[in-house]
């Protein structure tokens, strides 16, 4: 089962087959033709037999209606083997800056636990990022869904997926760095990685006071495999963008299988 962080967890009754999901080649994305809250309401309705896992509203709200073990009926016969996002809208709109981040946020979570790719596909046999009118009759039909305004902006949605991933999985491995982000010191960053800071401090050339800049590359110090302490929010994809090394390799090197769980506190060796 799982259930995505971020995501507001509203179950429906109905509407989904239990344990249907066969397998994640990616996420296809939908136009609702009407609002979150109808949609809301519509997805709780047996009448209605359709659903999807995830919608989004126009406001950047996020919604996950279906568990991605279970079956969403959104997309026909496209439904066993990809996992569904409804959005807030009408046919022709395009969609808001907030939508984009909530399918790419999405995206990424399907990278990071499916090991979806981070691309635009417009084939039902790819993977990847595609949408409803590509599966045509197979589909439903719905050739006009979420139509081709939306359609344009799946690049966009991939840009700020892989932002969020940090370009992880597959993209070349430097290893041996780490990059800065909010609120890191140089101590509690070498306590993370198990490696001494005035050797961090050393390598990189800083001196008192010591100031890192967000986004900074920090080079390690010392060869090989090192370790890495897990706070909270982390994932693995995270870890992996941050420290230059893959995530599928992080996850091979602890023997960590889908759906990629970790936990605050837990050791993993980097390769
Ligand atoms: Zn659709």
């Amino acid at each position: 089962m799982a259930r995505m962080p971020g995501a507001e967890w509203r179950p429906i009754p109905s509407n989904f087959t239990r344990g249907g999901q066969e397998s994640v080649q990616g996420v296809v994305i939908h136009i609702m033709d009407g609002s979150l809250s109808g949609t809301d309401s519509w997805f709780r309705n047996p009448a209605a037999q359709a659903s999807s896992h995830f919608g989004t509203g126009k406001g950047g709200q996020l919604y996950q209606w279906v568990d991605t073990a279970d079956r969403a009926w959104a997309q026909a016969a496209g439904n066993r083997n990809w996992l569904s996002v409804e959005n807030e809208g009408r046919g022709g709109d395009s969609l808001t800056s907030a939508q984009l981040d909530r399918c790419a946020a999405v995206l990424a979570w399907a990278h990071q636990v499916y090991g979806v790719p981070l691309a635009v596909t417009s084939s039902t046999g790819g993977r990847g990022l595609g949408y409803h009118g590509m599966g045509g009759s197979a589909w439903g039909g719905h050739t006009s869904c979420p139509g081709s305004a939306i359609v344009a902006q799946l690049p966009e949605i991939v840009r700020r997926a892989q932002a969020l991933a940090g370009g992880g999985g597959g993209g070349g491995s430097t290893g041996g760095t780490y990059t800065v982000r909010s609120g890191d010191t140089l101590s509690e960053i070498g306590q993370r990685l198990g490696i001494d800071w005035h050797k961090i401090a050393e390598a990189n050339g800083l001196r008192s006071p010591y100031v890192l800049q967000i986004g900074q590359r920090l080079t390690l110090p010392g060869a090989g495999s090192t370790t890495y302490t897990v706070r909270s929010g982390d994932s693995l994809s995270v870890i992996g963008a941050r420290l230059g090394v893959s995530w599928q390799r992080i996850a091979e090197a602890n023997g960590i299988r889908a759906p990629y769980v970790i936990t605050p506190g837990q050791t993993l060796r980097i390769p």
